[in-house]
């Protein structure tokens, strides 16, 4: 469970301060399935990058399972990352130079993991999210709903419980970007809580919870019951 209570966020210092966040509450159930909406500039990824612990926020308290990760030095927060949390993000951030396998199985290079386990961790979950026979390609060579699969495949490497994507289908057509949404809401089926970012109504549509920011505000947060 998360629970966030009064966060803010301001970016810089001194007579740069930029006020983003501005006493955001808010509490994510283990497996809930939730869009968090809203116009450019609102705080959506900034809010998602402090749930991730990607950042931290300037006042308030941000507790993962009860455990209120104010003061924890940076080691920590990414102690908490690599266990709790997987990301996907609209530009995918796949390496260039490496096959889809050797895509996902980076995050484990830098886990100990033996060479034998990567590959074999790797090849289950390119093939649980669609790409068995794409395994050697380069990004380069795969369409954008492939290497986002790619990219999905790579943020469960870790078995994490909380999925974070920030515009996941931004960068997809709406067919392509439906079927990732398929395969996030089987993610979520399996238990996983997702939190995505998104601006399409219809791709919000599949969660079960849409809450919408605006300057650094809830303005809204509505649950569908299904
Ligand atoms: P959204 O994802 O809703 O478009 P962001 O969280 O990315 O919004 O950004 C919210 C505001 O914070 C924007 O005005 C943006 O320019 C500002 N901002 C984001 N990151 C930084 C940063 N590292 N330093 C200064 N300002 C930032
Ligand atoms: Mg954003």
């Amino acid at each position: 469970m998360m629970k966030l209570n009064n966060i803010t966020k301001v970016y810089g210092s001194g007579d740069l301060k930029v006020p983003v966040l501005h006493g955001i509450d808010l509490q994510i159930e283990d497996g809930e399935f939730v869009a968090i909406m809203g116009p450019s500039g609102s705080g959506k990824s900034t809010l998602m990058n402090i749930i991730g612990f990607l950042d931290k926020q300037t006042e308030g308290t941000y507790a993962l399972n009860g455990k209120d990760i104010k003061d924890s030095k940076e080691k920590d927060l990414a102690r908490l990352r690599n266990e709790h949390i997987g990301f996907v993000f609209q530009q995918f951030f796949l390496l260039p130079r490496l096959n889809a396998q050797k895509n996902v199985e980076t995050p484990l290079i830098y886990a100990g993991v033996s060479k034998a386990e990567r590959a074999e961790r790797a090849k289950d979950l390119l093939t649980k999210v669609g790409l068995k026979d794409r395994m050697g390609h380069l990004p380069s060579e795969l369409s954008g709903g492939q290497k986002q699969r790619v990219a999905i495949a790579r943020a469960l490497v870790n078995n994490p419980s909380i999925i974070l994507a920030d515009e996941p289908t931004g960068a997809l057509d709406s067919k392509t970007g439906v079927q990732i949404m398929e395969l996030l809401t089987a993610l979520n089926r399996e238990g996983k809580t997702v939190i995505i970012v998104t601006h399409e109504e219809e791709i919000a549509a599949y969660t079960n919870r849409t809450i919408v920011l605006k300057d650094g505000l809830i303005l809204e947060d509505k649950k569908v019951t299904t």
